[in-house]
């Protein structure tokens, strides 16, 4: 299935079944998109740091609106790269007599009530091996941080699944929660794996337009030495 994707250099890729996706609120459950559904397919593509990056560079008015359709164009080509890759991962299972579902990464849709799409890509890809969650609430992957884009593909074929990872790539890290300027991170508890307030988040982004803080801050993946070492 990874010589269907194109872009294997900067692309992640994992399969978990579908029963780590258990907790998922109901209506967001795999059974509840896809009933009989046994695997989840989930890929990713990295997005350009420096790209990312561009907002907090300053600059006028005027600069900044070009600046923030260059983060928003390569934002969707991206997503349009991740979904044109999942359709031919969707279609091949079709062909083989599989039912698929495609989340695309387009167009996820947020349902208000928690926040998040039909099907939470940022779980699908954690459940599927391909990162850690983050104090940041992202998915952290250890080649590229939180900056990757996701798809996902449901299905009731039976595919090998990848192993989750247990690494904590945050540490003592606490640059999110430092710099965020909404203060709507803090320091997880009671064993949780972050503590956002996404009302806090979402008022604070409604008011700056993009706040991308703790997505282009976050230094996991940023040392590209270090992950040929
Ligand atoms: S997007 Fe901005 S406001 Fe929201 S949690 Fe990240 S840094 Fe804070
Ligand atoms: S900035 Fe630091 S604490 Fe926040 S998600 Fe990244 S590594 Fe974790």
């Amino acid at each position: 299935m990874k010589n269907i994707i194109l872009h294997p250099e900067s692309t992640v890729f994992g399969v978990a079944p579908t029963d780590r996706l258990s907790g998922a609120p109901e209506g967001h459950q795999p059974e509840d998109i896809l009933p009989d559904s046994n695997s989840v397919v989930v890929l990713g593509l990295k997005m350009l740091d420096a790209q990312m990056e561009l907002q907090s560079t300053g600059g006028d008015y005027y600069s900044r609106s070009l600046r923030e359709k260059m983060i928003g164009g390569h934002i969707s080509f991206i997503s349009l790269e991740l979904d044109r890759m999942g359709y031919k991962i969707a279609t091949y299972l079709e062909r083989e007599g599989f039912k698929t579902f495609h989340q695309l990464s387009t167009e996820g849709g947020v349902d208000d009530r928690y926040l998040l799409g039909l099907m939470s890509l940022k779980h699908a890809a954690e459940a599927a091996g391909i990162g850690v969650f983050g104090k940041n609430s992202l998915l952290l992957t250890p080649e590229y941080g939180p900056r990757v884009r996701l798809t996902a593909i449901l299905t009731d074929a039976e595919i090998e699944s990848d192993k989750q990872l247990s690494k904590d790539l945050c540490q003592e890290c606490r640059i999110c929660i430092e710099t965020c300027p909404a203060e709507a991170l803090s320091e997880p508890e009671d064993n949780s794996l972050y503590q956002i307030d996404k009302f806090l988040c979402c008022n604070s982004r409604g008011a700056r337009a993009s706040c991308r803080e703790c997505l282009t801050k976050c230094p996991v993946g940023k040392n590209r030495s270090e992950r040929f070492l």
